[in-house]
């Protein structure tokens, strides 16, 4: 079996698997086998993904005197907000983990951004 034109393998980039041929292994006990490579140069490009079906920028709030284990909160479960495709909205969790953990004053802003990668050429 060949890989379709121009070499490209569906099974990855890189260096195929070696195949076996196809043979009689019972009856002589000496397997045919042909090794084949495909290799496939390749250019990417990473970029933020803006297309309409894109998935949403999200946000939220985490603790970072939680985070980092010293004084954990009086809920466990409770280290940081929901997220939100509001960036305003997480930040009334903040308000709301203070007033039960007076002592965490430290916060990570957490933002959750698609990106998209393409291939902008192969040879
Ligand atoms: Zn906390």
């Amino acid at each position: 079996m060949d890989s379709p034109a121009g070499g490209f393998s569906a099974a990855g980039y890189g260096a195929g698997s070696p195949r076996c041929g196809s043979g009689d292994q019972r009856a002589t006990g000496v397997v045919p086998v042909s090794a084949h490579t495909v290799i496939l140069r390749a250019e990417w490009t990473l970029e933020p993904d803006l297309e309409p079906d894109a998935l949403p920028i999200r946000y939220a709030m985490a603790c970072a005197v939680c985070a980092d284990g010293e004084e954990p909160a009086k809920d466990p479960a409770d280290t940081r907000s929901a997220w939100s495709e509001d960036p305003f909205e997480p930040q009334s969790w903040v308000f709301e983990h203070v007033r039960r953990n007076p002592m965490h004053q430290s916060f990570t802003e957490v933002i959750e951004r698609p990106w998209r990668a393409w291939m902008r050429k192969r040879s």
